[in-house]
């Protein structure tokens, strides 16, 4: 079965890495079946495999021998990682199939968020919506209790928060947004560890980032690939600080 749920993951990735993409130019969406940026040509379906079309051609265009890139590889790779953990986890601990497809709806939004975000600088609504509509599914059907309303109220409003005291400049509404989704999954007291994991990588990684001279200290690094990182790692681990201290 885990095999199976990381070849759908690979192909779902490839999907995304096109929808991710086409948000460059939003009019090709449907426009333009899939084409090698360089050279315009129509592929073909064998061109089309996830990872070993990219490997076979050793990470070249078939028909102009242009480097493809890393790109399209590492979100499949990505995506099908991310589904094959959450299937793991998500299945050990409830057993029930619904619990699996939503949670893997909500995974499969929060990395598409991340690449919009690491590439535009945007968290589109729909992936937001997307992701606050499935949390809602499971807190009525799974998890119907009051911890879990505390956790949007608190990851959003904490967030919410700081984006008022910095006038938008440290935290973007767009992050606000997502933590309302985010913060009804997870549920309290998870989403303080969330927090707390989200501002310590967001710090560790932004001054690795300005030590290598990768950013400079006046460009914005977007915060929503910290909060999303956080959020699938404290919900796979199921860890809470909380508990740690009482
Ligand atoms: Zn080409």
């Amino acid at each position: 079965m885990i095999y199976l749920i990381f070849v759908i993951g690979l192909m779902l990735g490839s999907f995304m890495g096109v929808i991710v993409k086409r948000l460059e130019k939003p009019k090709t969406i449907i426009a333009k079946p899939s084409h090698c940026e360089f050279c315009q040509r129509n592929l073909k379906p064998i061109d089309l495999i996830p990872l070993v079309s990219f490997a076979v051609n050793l990470g070249k265009c078939r028909y102009c021998h242009k480097k493809i890139g890393w790109f399209y590889p590492a979100v499949e790779l990505n995506v099908a990682l991310a589904l094959a953990i959450n299937y793991q986890v998500v299945f050990a601990r409830t057993q029930n199939i619904w619990a699996v497809i939503f949670s893997s709806i909500i995974v499969f939004c929060l990395v598409l968020a991340i690449w919009t975000d690491i590439k535009y600088m945007v968290i589109p609504d729909t992936v937001t919506s997307c992701i606050l509509a499935s949390a809602l599914v499971l807190f009525f059907t799974f998890n119907f209790n009051f911890n879990q309303f505390l956790g949007a109220i608190i990851g959003s409003g904490f967030l919410a928060i700081m984006a008022l005291a910095g006038r938008g400049k440290w935290m973007g509404w767009g992050d606000v947004k997502i933590m309302l989704g985010i913060g009804l999954w997870l549920g309290y007291p998870l989403i303080i560890s969330q927090l707390l994991v989200s501002f310590m990588l967001g710090g560790f990684i932004s001054a690795l980032l300005l030590a290598f001279k990768i950013k400079k200290i006046k460009d914005i690094i977007p915060f929503g690939p910290f909060l999303i990182i956080a959020t699938l790692i404290i919900y796979w681990l199921n860890f809470s600080i909380i508990k740690l201290w009482f």
